[in-house]
């Protein structure tokens, strides 16, 4: 007979002992994905492609990739979504947040500690998120932990053991100093996350959200958007991440009566 014993040991079973962290990874895709332009459905393509290698090349056992941009701009959303979506085994998030406090090697030791854990596991995928703040990086001097610098370094090129494949994907909004500290040759592709710069994408996410469901209306605050300069097609133009956007799109829903003036009016002033 089965008894209770026996159905909490399966479960116990089929629940990996470390590594799944899909809380997390949902945690940082709170908002969803919006598809508001042809950029991230690419994206997300270029990253499946990444996670179909790893999983049925024998040649690549570790794939690293970089994606940059601009602050906001979606980049931890991004890395979580491809992650989320490869299902392997071992998937984890390597996050600043979760390090606040500690000290240059307790930050040592927790990163070479998921990389340890990964090397585990026959197919892994590890998101080193922001790492310009897992290296403490300050534009003033400049400063970094040096600690840190060498771990990534050593762990970026280590290649898992015998039947182990690892995908690496990191983040950051700093791309330029990655070069000066040596880290971009660490990476075998990169891909950038651009910010919204037309009106068409700015549309397609107040649609999605639903701020201006009435079409006159939604109309009437393009029209307004387009007369303060926002569609124009140089640095002039729309450049905002979703992030901030989502944001300034929340703040607008406050004021039912006037949605669309407080929209361009929050867009004017940023
Ligand atoms: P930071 O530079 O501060 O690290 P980031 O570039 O990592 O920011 P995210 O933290 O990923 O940006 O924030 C993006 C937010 O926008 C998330 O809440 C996500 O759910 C939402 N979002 C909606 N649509 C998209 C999209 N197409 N791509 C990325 N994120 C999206
Ligand atoms: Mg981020």
């Amino acid at each position: 007979r089965v008894n209770r014993q026996d159905f909490m040991d399966a479960l116990n079973e089929v629940t990996p002992a470390f590594g799944v962290a899909k809380e997390e990874l949902e945690m940082v895709i709170q908002n969803g994905i919006i598809h508001y332009d042809h950029t991230i459905d690419e994206i997300l393509r270029s990253g499946q492609l990444f996670v179909d290698q790893v999983r049925t090349s024998t040649r690549t056992p570790l794939v690293s990739l970089l994606l940059h941009g601009p602050p906001g701009s979606g980049k931890t959303a991004l890395a979580a979504t491809i992650t989320r979506s490869s299902d392997y085994p071992f998937m984890k998030l390597v996050s600043p947040d979760d390090m606040v406090g500690f000290s240059e090697g307790q930050k040592v030791q927790s990163i070479s500690k998921v990389f340890s854990d990964s090397y585990k596991s026959p197919l892994s995928v590890i998101v080193v998120d922001n790492i310009e703040r897992l290296l403490d990086f300050t534009p003033i001097g400049p400063r970094f932990s040096n600690a840190v610098l060498q771990t990534l370094m050593v762990l970026l090129a280590k290649r898992p053991p015998k039947g182990r494949r690892l995908f690496i994907i990191a983040t950051t909004s700093l791309r330029p100093i990655l070069t000066d500290l040596g880290l971009s040759e660490s990476f075998d592709s990169e891909i950038r996350v651009p910010p919204l710069s037309s009106l068409a994408a700015l549309e397609n996410v107040v649609n999605e959200v639903e701020l201006i469901p009435k079409p006159s209306e939604l109309q009437r605050t393009m029209q307004m958007l387009e007369q303060a300069g926002f569609g124009a097609q140089d640095d002039t133009g729309l450049n905002i991440g979703i992030k901030k956007l989502l944001s300034v799109i929340e703040m607008a829903r406050q004021e039912p009566e006037a949605v669309g003036e407080r929209l361009v009016t929050s867009l004017m002033g940023l």
